[in-house]
């Protein structure tokens, strides 16, 4: 198990990088002769049960030279590439065809695939290119495994480095974290923030898609015009949904983590197992599957924010977080619009405040003894591991 301060964080720096002029086309043609190698080497290593590296070295590492032209380095990192798509293919229970890589995206092992030099990247083949920006936030940390990719006409170094897990600070309190269809809230007993979600702007997406694909069926239009264009803009449509969420997740848990760690609170949110469960059960529309996808994207980009900024992050049972008074703990009554009552101790208020309450008190009682105030002295033995469960 983890905890606080100990192990490390694979974090992946992405830097902007730009070939020599002329070295632009064999790049490239490396890129695309390695993808050809890769999709070759996925189908072989399946064909062949080759998923050990040893099996797949003497199965591919010779056509992978001769046939696909790669330097020896390369075409070691093709093979280790295809053994990781080809196991994960073997895992998924839904899997459909023999996955076929597309873009142009190639695996550089580090010192013997690539090296960092300054301000240039160096390439195994003597390919130089020419760094254009990074975050050097990590600088000081090794290199790994790198990948460079070429995508809409630039070229991208990701490469991963080890940093040291940060410690998490002793909070002063909770930042509680509640999620309905529209709007998630974020506050505890003393301040309260909302934020609207993107799933009606990610549905016009959807819905665009959706209609294109039934107008496009009927039997009047040509198979060509069905088949090509068209399915391309469907699917164009629904990875703008998706990228509106997805945006919208990362920067939603990036303000969250912001302000917890600038008032040394802990983040805590509700356990969504249960809530992904039920919405799974529904009738399948685009709107469910949106807040589904929503809701799961938040809560990945909260913990890892949280765990990449020594953030002290809580998961909170969710039963009845909306239903039961904060401060005696009796089921509420609806007295209007999303408003409550509670009929033992006259507590009343809007259903979401209600939630971060309750939130923020089952995150402070999780954590006990550990919680620091402003004037007592630092607690320093808190230590939360990911989920946020007391060891
Ligand atoms: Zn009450």
């Amino acid at each position: 198990m983890l905890t606080g301060g100990e192990g490390a964080l694979t974090v992946t720096v992405r830097m902007k990088v730009s070939p020599e002029p002329e070295q632009q086309r064999a790049i490239l043609d490396l890129m695309r002769r390695y993808r050809d190698a890769l999709n070759y080497s996925i189908r072989a290593v399946l064909a062949n049960k080759a998923l050990s590296l040893g099996k797949a070295y003497r199965l591919l590492y010779k056509d992978l030279r001769k046939r696909y032209g790669l330097p020896s380095i390369i075409a070691a990192g093709c093979y280790r590439e295809a053994i990781v798509i080809a196991k994960l293919w073997l895992k998924n229970p839904k899997r459909g065809a023999v996955p076929t890589v597309k873009g142009l995206s190639m695996w550089l092992e580090h010192e013997l695939g690539y090296r960092v030099k300054g301000d240039h990247v160096e390439l195994i083949g003597g390919y130089r290119l020419r760094i254009i920006g990074w975050d050097r936030r990590y600088d000081s940390f090794p290199n790994r495994d790198a990948r460079l990719v070429f995508r809409d006409g630039e070229f991208t170094l990701y490469v991963a480095k080890r940093v040291p897990r940060p410690a998490k600070y002793a909070p002063k309190g909770v930042l509680a974290v509640d999620v309905n269809e529209r709007q998630i809230v974020i506050g505890n007993s003393r301040v309260e923030q909302r934020i609207e979600t993107p799933v009606e702007r990610a549905l016009r997406y959807r819905r665009l898609a959706e209609r294109l694909q039934e107008k496009y069926s009927s039997s009047r239009y040509n198979a060509w015009l069905r088949r090509s264009g068209i399915r391309r803009r469907v699917r164009h449509f629904h990875r703008k949904a998706r990228n509106i969420i997805e945006d919208w997740a990362r920067r939603t848990a990036h303000i969250i983590v912001s302000l917890a760690k600038q008032g040394q609170l802990a983040v805590a949110r509700e356990d969504l197992t249960g809530l992904v469960e039920s919405l799974r059960r529904l009738p399948k529309d685009h709107r469910t599957a949106l807040v589904m996808l929503g809701y799961r994207r938040l809560a990945f980009w909260l913990d890892w924010q949280a765990e990449k900024g020594g953030v002290p992050l809580l998961v909170v049972d969710p039963a009845g977080t909306s239903s039961t008074c904060p401060r005696c703990g009796a089921e509420l009554v609806e007295v209007g619009h999303r408003r409550l009552r509670c009929p033992k101790c006259g507590f009343e208020a809007d259903r979401d405040t209600i939630a971060i309450l309750n939130i923020e008190r089952r995150a402070l009682s999780k954590m006990g003894g550990t919680l620091t105030s402003p004037t007592a002295p630092q607690v320093t033995d808190v230590s939360l591991n990911r989920w946020g469960e007391p060891p």
